[in-house]
């Protein structure tokens, strides 16, 4: 099949990989020049309103999928009654409000933290006397990797919180004394079956992932994350990979925010799982059904970001793959990953180690 992404990034790159592998062609949209995805496809060069582009990578392809999630619903509302695109858009235009979201947690009682809209001082105020602080305040759209968010700590802030993030059109969720935060990414097909990948692990460092292990010592989690995700897929009758991201805090599971698409904690699966999360993203949105999931041993993910230090390319280590999406070095750029997979979490704790 030949197949349309609307994004070039690194995702589209390794999405595009999977396409080649399984057989597909892929076509690209994306305005920036040489992006990373133009190593394994054509890539029509225009913004991603280019009602134009899009009528055209509509024509020249046989189904569409995306690779980012601040992709214009409006834009590609104007092509679905020509081509079929996964993940839907009903699901996309959820994950890209936090407001939405949170109440699509709330409808399939998947836990979070306590919330509220804030569209003034006052109703940050208020907020801060019903949750009670620290609050995270962050804007409704368009926020990732932890920009847009204020940790307000004092009610004397409330003001300063708003008017940093726009004025209007946030919301204050109650900050949670997380130990550590999890991702579960699953796959549906458009027949729906379900996949799911083993629990991950995620650290972040200044709002940036930065290391994912998978899978988890403790298994107890796994299957109440399964379910949320699993609950999440069939409400939204999704059809490709979705990732969940929460906190664990007092063994419980709390949602944070999910992803309509691959994800960056999930590019462990690509060498330690039976099956990647890109290939299964291309399996379900081709009509196949989502292959195999489980883990083939130990895995850990470090995000290189900002620079690809010398010594990661000459990593002499079989357990070891560097990904370079080949993009040029820029302050906070993700350019770059490791995947190191072991017999065990020690060992792989230990690799990671000598590479940091
Ligand atoms: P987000 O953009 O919502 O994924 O937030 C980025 C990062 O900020 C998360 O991965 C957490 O490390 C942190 N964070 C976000 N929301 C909260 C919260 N309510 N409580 C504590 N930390 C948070």
């Amino acid at each position: 099949m030949r197949i349309g992404i609307i994004g070039a990034g690194q995702l589209g790159q390794m999405l595009g990989e999977a396409a080649h592998e399984l057989g597909h062609e892929c076509l690209f949209l994306d305005p920036s020049e040489n992006p990373p995805a133009s190593t394994v496809g054509e890539v029509i060069r225009a913004g991603f309103d280019d009602e134009a582009a899009l009528a055209e990578i509509a024509e020249r392809t046989d189904v569409i999928t995306y690779e980012f999630e601040n992709v214009p619903v409006d834009a590609l509302r104007k092509i679905v009654d020509r081509i079929d695109v996964f993940p839907p858009l009903d699901a996309l235009e959820q994950a890209q409000d936090r407001l939405k979201e949170k109440r699509l947690f709330e409808a399939l009682d998947i836990p979070l933290p306590a919330f509220r809209p804030v569209d003034s001082v006052e109703d940050l105020e208020r907020a801060a006397a019903e949750i009670g602080l620290p609050l995270v305040v962050k804007t409704r759209r368009f926020g990732y990797d932890g920009k847009g968010q204020f940790v307000l700590r004092s009610v004397d802030d409330c003001s300063k919180a708003v008017e940093q993030l726009g004025g209007r059109g946030l919301i204050a969720e109650a900050w949670v004394p997380f130990e550590f935060e999890v991702s579960v990414i699953g796959a549906r097909s458009r027949d729906g079956d379900i996949a799911v990948w083993p629990l991950t692990e995620n650290q972040h460092d200044n709002g940036i992932l930065s290391i994912s292990r998978a899978p988890l010592a403790d298994t107890s989690l796994e299957d109440r994350a399964g379910s949320y995700v699993r609950r999440m897929l069939e409400e939204l009758e999704y059809v490709g990979v979705l990732a969940l991201e929460l906190f664990v805090a007092d063994d419980q599971l709390l949602a944070n925010e999910f992803a309509p698409r691959v994800h960056n904690s999930g590019h462990w699966t690509i060498e330690g799982a039976e099956t990647s999360q890109f290939a299964n993203h291309i399996l379900a949105i081709t009509g196949a059904r989502p292959a195999s999931t489980g883990a083939v041993g130990h895995a850990g993910m470090l995000n290189l970001i900002g620079e690809i230090p010398p010594a990661a390319r000459q990593l002499d280590m079989p357990d070891a793959t560097l990904h370079d999406y080949g993009k040029s070095p820029r302050p906070g750029r993700k350019l770059g990953h490791i995947t190191v997979v072991t017999d065990s979490a020690a060992s792989r704790d230990e690799m990671l180690e000598g590479i940091v």
